[in-house]
């Protein structure tokens, strides 16, 4: 059973100005993702597989609209480069089709530098276009925005584990239907935990993440703020129910059960 929460009487060490955490979106955040190049022309494709390989990307692609939905539902890229001109399908209509499948981001590489074109490819869903001819630097820096617009939204986006439910909007908490009275700093470390439910965070990475500090050897602020965390959430360190600590590597938040 799950202890009501007291309020303490302590007044933890929060300082300075509040900066949401910064979940971190694997490689993507990086600026490195797997792409998917759709193109029939054997020449451009083999240029630009190559170009974003150089930079550091994972290149998947496919020389037909079909077999690129296929690609795209099979391979689950972070982002899909879209030739418009195939010969199997119209681009548009394969966005069509890809957005009733998918939201991964989709720069269209268009060969008509034609504004009606292009607003037409936008409304299809693209995210960002390039006009042919166009060199892989350009392309490289359309596919990181994208990402970085992406990357965005996840960080601002309602996480819900379990019974609980946080919102970086509103900076609310709610676990099991009850608000949890939270401090910025333990709102933050738990948006970031949340964000990142199922895998283990390092201590260290907190304090960089959540805190901005260095990390200081003895340092003790992480362990002093999950227990504070832990006693709000109705938990402790030995009857764990979110917070589960990995013993010299970190704490996973996950569904209790999970
Ligand atoms: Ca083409």
């Amino acid at each position: 059973m799950r202890a009501a929460w007291v309020k303490t009487p302590l007044t933890p060490p929060y300082r300075g100005p509040v900066s949401a955490p910064r979940p971190r979106q694997a490689d993507t955040v990086r600026g490195m993702a797997q792409v998917l190049v759709v193109e029939d022309d054997a020449t451009i494709r083999s240029s630009l597989i190559r170009g974003l390989t150089e930079r550091g990307h994972a290149v998947d692609s496919a020389s037909t609209a079909m077999a690129g939905l296929e690609r795209a539902v099979s391979g689950r890229p972070d982002v899909v480069v879209l030739d418009l001109g195939l010969p199997d399908l119209d681009g548009k209509a394969m966005l069509r089709m890809l957005r009733g499948v998918s939201a991964v981001p989709v720069v269209v590489a268009t060969a008509r530098d034609d504004e009606a074109e292009i607003v037409a490819v936008l409304d299809a869903g693209a995210d960002d276009y390039v006009v042919k001819p166009f060199g892989v630097a350009q392309l490289d820096a359309r596919i990181r925005a994208v990402l970085r617009r992406g990357a965005d939204e996840a960080q601002d986006q309602t996480v819900t584990v379990g019974g609980l439910t946080v919102d970086p909007r509103s900076r609310r908490a709610v676990l099991d239907g009850t608000s949890l009275e939270l401090t910025p700093r333990e709102f933050d470390l738990l948006h970031y935990l949340a964000a990142r439910a199922g895998e283990v965070v390092g201590k260290r990475e907190l304090l960089t993440e959540v805190w901005q500090l260095p990390y200081g050897g003895a340092d003790k602020t992480v362990d002093v703020h999950l227990s504070w965390l832990r006693r709000k959430l109705g938990e402790t360190a030995q009857q764990p129910r979110y917070l589960q600590a990995v013993r010299g590597v970190g704490v996973r938040l996950a569904a209790p059960g999970d």
